[in-house]
């Protein structure tokens, strides 16, 4: 479903971000990407949605180029979740879950109705949380309106970067555990990124853990884990 073949990313100033990059995501599967800090993974994964394009190699999704694809329809495809979530901040809860699925064409009341069940999914009771603004919100309570706002448009492919780095680590833990719940009910492909082992192993069917520029393993949690 994703492929990343022969993928190398230099910046301008000369960096190598990541170096002849090879690897498969297969529908519906969690890979987790962990590493230290500066090791590439966060440039990995916005290849994938083109806010950043390899400098040599091919990534594609579904077996079509995404250099070729429009990225407006290529980001309807891909939810996008970072650690620090940027909301509308004067938009409710229920309408800053709502307006993806309005600008794709539903009515308002559709729309309305699918953010609510959306909240629902990620464990925010609508009815209390919907009519509050983000600011009235919890760390940890913003990323969820993160993750539903990145499902409204109902997109087969997920692209998390540190999605829970940003709360503290008992709220991480529940947010952890929610999402695999999550993720159980809607299967989709997911990229998350992280530089905590534990949470790839958690989360992960399989975890690419990287070092510089390069994957140097590829794995299932129980071979990394066992790995000498
Ligand atoms: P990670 O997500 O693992 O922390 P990144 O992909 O963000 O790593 O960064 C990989 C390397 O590329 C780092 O050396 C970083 O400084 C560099 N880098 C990231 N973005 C840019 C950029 N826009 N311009 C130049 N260098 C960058
Ligand atoms: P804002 O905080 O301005 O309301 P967003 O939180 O929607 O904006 O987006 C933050 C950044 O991430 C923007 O640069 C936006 O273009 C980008 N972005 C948002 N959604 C996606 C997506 N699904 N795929 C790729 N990039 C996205």
């Amino acid at each position: 479903m994703i492929r990343f073949e022969h993928v190398t990313k230099r910046y301008a100033d000369g960096t190598t971000a990541v170096d002849d990059l090879s690897f498969e995501v297969a529908e519906g599967e969690l890979v987790t990407l962990v590493g230290p800090s500066g090791c590439g993974k966060t440039t990995t994964m916005k290849m994938v949605n083109r806010l950043v394009e390899p400098t040599e190699g091919r990534v594609s999704l579904d077996g079509e180029d995404v250099s070729t694809v429009d990225p407006v329809r290529l980001r309807r495809r891909i939810g996008y979740v970072i650690q620090q979530v940027g909301l509308f901040p004067h938009k409710t809860v229920l309408d800053n879950t709502a307006t993806v699925p309005h600008l794709l064409g539903a009515s308002r009341a559709e729309s309305r109705a699918r953010a609510a069940e959306l909240l629902d999914l990620v464990g925010l009771d609508p009815k209390t949380y919907g009519g509050r603004y983000p600011e009235q919100l919890s760390g940890g309570q913003r990323q969820r309106v993160g993750v539903a706002r990145a499902l409204a448009a109902d997109p087969p492919v997920l692209l998390m970067d540190e999605p829970f780095g940003a709360v503290d680590p008992v709220v991480r833990e529940h947010l952890q555990n929610e999402f695999l719940r999550l993720q159980a009910q809607v299967r989709k492909t997911v990229l998350l990124v992280t530089h905590d082992l534990e949470e790839a192993v958690r989360l992960g069917d399989r975890i690419a853990v990287y070092g510089q520029g390069r994957i140097e393993q590829f794995d299932t949690p129980a071979t990394v884990l066992g790995a000498p």
